[in-house]
C-alpha cells in the first residue's frame, strides 16, 4: 500500500533534481492571528493571470465586506471585492511590483466589518449541486491559486472538465520561510477536505490525494485523522524537497506521470489545487464568502515578532510589518513570496494581494547578489538539480549571447524558473536571470 496510513513513515514520494534547502520554518508552531482592522486598504483591480477588472463603484460610494467593486465582463478573469466596509476613498493607478500600472480602489475602513447581502451560504446541498453552479459559485467568489500562480481557479476547473481522475492537493509549500499552508491545515485542515471534496465533485473524480511533505508531521496526522476510513480521499506523505510544490513535480512524484514540454497537468488526468484555494472554495460555498483575506507569513531577520496573520486584501505590508513589532533591523530586501521565487518590491506600503502567501523583510546579511561570482566552471550542478531535466548552463549562456533562438531549441520555454540551478552554482551566475530574459525576449518576439 502506497497511501494512507504507511506512507507517513514508510514511503516518501519525491522527482528527480531539485535540492533541499535551510527550512527556516520557525513560523510554523505560532497559531495564526487575525490582523485587527487597518485604516485603509488599496485593492488592485488585477491580482493574478487575466483581464483587469472595472471599477464597479465611484469615489465616495458606501462599500461593505464581500460586495463587488470590479468586474471583468470578457475574457479570463474574476471579479474583485471589497475587503472591508467603508468608504471608496480614491481610485488610483498604482504600479505593482513587476512595475505594471494597474488601477486600485482604496477604501477607509470603518472598522464595522460589516457583511454584503450577497454574502450567504449556497442553499442547495452539494450532491444536488451541477459542476457549472461549482464553477460559477467559485468564479463569483473570484479565487485564484493562493499558492502564488494566481490562475483563476474557476477556469483551472473548467478546463479540467472531463479530462481528469484524479485532484492533487498541494500542500508541499516547499519555499523556505512559508508557512502558512502549514498553520491552516493545523487550525483549519477540515475546510481543505470539504473544499477538496466539492471540486471532487465538480470533477466527477473519485481519488483525492491530499500530499504533504513530510517535514509536517503534525499536520499529516490530523489530516490522516480527518479523513478517517474515506475510500476516496488519502494523505500522501512526498519528501520534503524544493520546488516538491511545483505541480510537475508533485503530479510525477505521486502518480508518476509526466507533462509533456507545453501541455498542462490536466492533460495527464491530473488537477492540483493548493490547500488554501481549497479552503476559500469551501468558504465560498458553505458560508457564501468570497476571497477578501489570506494568511501572510510575515517573517525574515529583520521582522521582530515572525507569525502568520490573516490580513484582508488589500493592507499595506508596512501595516502587516507594524502588527508584527516592525522592524529590528534596517532591511535590504523586502520580498512577496518565498525566498527562491519571490518577487523583490520596491514599496513597503504596497498592497496585500491574492498571491502574496509571505512578506519576508531581510538585512544585508541575507542578501546574496553581493557574492562571489566568476564565469561557468563547468561543473555540472545546475544540470544535476534541474527538475525540468534542463541544461541551464547552455541556456544561461546563450541568454548572454543574445542567441534567444538556440535556447528556445534546448526547451528554455519549459523553465519553470524555480532558481534551483543558482541555488546550487558555485560559480555564483545568475542563471535564472539570464533564462527569465531569455524567456522574455523569446514571448515578445510571438
Ligand atoms: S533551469 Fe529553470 S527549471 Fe531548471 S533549475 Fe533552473 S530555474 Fe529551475
Ligand atoms: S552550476 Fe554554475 S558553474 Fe556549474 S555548470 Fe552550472 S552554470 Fe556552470
Amino acid at each position: 500500500m502506497l497511501f494512507g496510513k504507511e506512507c507517513k513513515t514508510t514511503v516518501k514520494f519525491t522527482f528527480r533534481g531539485g535540492t533541499h534547502l535551510n527550512e527556516h520554518k520557525e513560523t510554523a508552531t505560532l497559531p495564526t492571528v487575525r490582523l485587527p482592522e487597518p485604516r485603509t486598504v488599496s485593492i488592485p483591480l488585477s491580482q493574478h493571470i487575466g483581464a483587469h477588472a472595472t471599477p464597479t463603484v465611484a469615489v465616495g460610494d458606501k462599500v461593505l465586506v464581500g460586495q463587488v467593486i470590479g468586474t471583468v465582463e470578457q475574457g479570463l478573469g474574476c471579479p474583485v471585492h471589497a475587503s472591508v466596509s467603508g468608504t471608496v476613498k480614491e481610485i488610483v493607478t498604482r504600479h505593482n511590483a513587476q512595475g505594471i500600472p494597474i488601477q486600485n480602489i482604496v477604501i477607509e475602513n470603518d472598522g464595522e466589518r460589516t457583511l454584503h447581502p450577497s454574502v450567504k451560504p449556497w442553499g442547495k446541498p452539494l450532491a444536488q449541486t451541477a459542476p457549472s453552479e461549482i464553477i460559477e459559485i467559485v468564479r463569483k467568489a473570484g479565487i485564484s491559486g493562493l499558492g502564488g500562480a494566481t490562475f483563476p481557479t474557476y477556469a483551472k476547473l473548467q478546463s479540467a472538465l472531463g479530462k481528469v481522475d484524479t485532484v492533487i492537493v498541494n500542500c508541499a509549500e516547499c519555499e523556505p520561510y512559508i508557512t502558512a499552508n502549514h498553520r491552516l491545515l493545523l487550525e483549519r485542515g477540515e475546510t481543505v477536505i470539504t473544499g477538496l471534496e466539492i471540486v471532487m465533485h465538480a470533477l466527477s473524480v473519485t481519488e483525492g490525494i491530499i500530499a504533504v511533505e513530510d517535514n509536517k508531521p503534525d499536520a499529516i496526522a490530523l489530516l490522516q485523522k480527518a479523513v478517517g476510513d474515506n475510500p476516496n480521499i488519502r494523505v500522501c506523505v512526498v519528501k520534503t524537497k524544493y520546488p516538491q510544490g511545483d505541480e510537475r513535480q508533485l503530479i510525477y512524484a505521486i502518480k508518476h506521470r509526466e507533462i509533456p514540454a507545453g501541455k498542462l497537468p490536466a492533460d495527464v488526468g491530473c488537477v492540483v489545487i493548493n490547500a488554501e484555494t481549497l479552503s476559500a472554495i469551501s468558504r465560498a460555498f458553505y458560508r457564501g464568502i468570497p476571497l477578501v483575506s489570506r494568511i501572510v507569513t510575515v517573517t525574515g531577520d529583520c521582522i521582530k515578532n515572525p507569525q502568520n496573520v490573516r490580513a484582508p486584501l488589500g493592507t499595506p505590508y508596512s501595516e502587516l510589518i507594524e502588527f508584527c513589532g516592525g522592524l529590528v533591523k534596517t532591511p535590504k530586501k523586502i520580498v512577496s513570496g518565498g525566498p527562491m521565487m519571490g518577487q523583490a518590491q520596491w514599496d513597503i506600503h504596497a498592497p496585500v494581494t491574492k498571491g502574496t502567501s509571505a512578506i519576508l523583510v531581510f538585512s544585508e546579511e541575507y542578501d546574496r547578489i553581493n557574492t562571489y561570482h566568476s564565469a561557468c566552471i563547468h561543473c555540472g550542478n545546475c544540470v544535476t538539480h534541474c527538475p525540468m531535466h534542463l541544461m541551464p548552463n547552455y541556456l544561461a549562456q546563450y541568454a548572454q549571447a543574445r542567441r534567444y533562438d538556440d535556447a528556445a531549441k534546448m526547451n528554455v520555454m519549459s523553465c519553470v524558473e524555480c532558481g534551483t540551478c543558482t541555488y546550487n552554482c558555485p560559480a555564483g551566475v545568475q542563471i535564472v536571470q539570464y533564462i527569465r530574459v531569455a524567456k522574455g525576449a523569446l514571448r515578445m518576439k510571438k
